[in-house]
């Protein structure tokens, strides 16, 4: 009964059993086993008392979870041909959300930013009887595996239709960002959580661990530079509801260099990155 399957409380994660022992995700320094210790519940007890909310987030459509669940992020449909791609993925999956999703036009593929995100994507992957895009850097956080995950190689995967995953590592070996050239020229990054947005709007972070507030070596914030550098984006969208960033080639850019500069000079080295 797949809808008992194990899911962890903390991350969100669906396992391929009913009564994992530990989540490794969690136990993982980037997230955290809360005080309480791991807690688990499933996809039928989560259908009883939540509910997905459709919206517009810029020219996409975001899906997200409420009340809140798990780490809260939402996931985006993207036009694909006829159909869609989903970026990024959310636990809840019922009919209420088939449906919608069915409505406007189903979809053709799944890519997920990083294991953070995995949530149940088996469920979503085997309804609309699609792939899911997942980098073989992150093989090892897949705990339901699934022939329906196609893993990729190499740093870039041309999906068509403008669609580019682009792997920048980082945050995970395998983290991801997509890229949609639209078709009037227009660019717009889908970020997950490679970067998020900080109050400051002139900027965004790139941390190893978001909720532990770990930074990544210089080196690594150079290299997600330098794999974005060749492609042209007017918007970002992150991880969470209403994380659009404007211009935003020009605050990813500034902020790779204030982050990279930042930690490897301690001491002084913001304010000259500022300016
Ligand atoms: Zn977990
Ligand atoms: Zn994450």
């Amino acid at each position: 009964m797949d809808a008992e399957l194990a899911i962890c409380r903390t991350c969100g994660t669906q396992f391929g059993v009913v009564n994992p022992e530990r989540c490794p995700i969690c136990e993982d320094p980037r997230q955290y086993v809360p005080r309480g210790g791991q807690a688990w519940t499933t996809l039928s007890a989560l259908r009883r008392d939540h509910h997905n909310r459709f919206a517009a987030q810029g020219e996409l459509t975001g899906i997200v979870t409420e009340p809140s669940f798990a780490i809260g992020q939402r996931a985006l449909l993207v036009p694909f041909g006829e159909r869609n791609l989903l970026w990024d993925c959310i636990t809840l999956f019922d009919e209420d959300t088939a449906a919608l999703v069915q409505r406007r036009g189903g979809l053709a593929a799944i890519a997920i930013s990083h294991p953070h995100y995995y949530s149940a994507m088996v469920e979503w992957a085997r309804w609309f009887d699609c792939p899911i895009h997942l980098p073989s850097a992150d093989r090892e956080w897949v705990v339901r595996p699934d022939p329906r995950i196609a893993y990729w190689d190499g740093d870039r995967l041309e999906l068509g239709q403008g669609l580019t995953l682009i792997r920048t590592g980082g945050h995970f070996p395998g983290a991801t960002v997509l890229h949609r050239a639209a078709p009037d020229g227009s660019g717009t990054l889908l970020a997950g959580d490679v970067c998020l947005p900080v109050p400051d709007a002139r900027y965004v972070c790139f941390l190893w661990s978001y909720p532990n507030r770990v930074p990544l070596p210089a080196a690594d914030v150079r290299r997600i530079g330098d794999a974005v550098a060749p492609f042209d984006f007017e918007v970002m969208h992150c991880a969470f509801w209403d994380n659009e960033v404007a211009d935003a080639k020009r605050v990813w850019t500034r902020s790779i260099e204030r982050f990279a500069t930042a930690v490897q000079t301690p001491g002084g080295s913001r304010e000259a990155a500022d300016q």
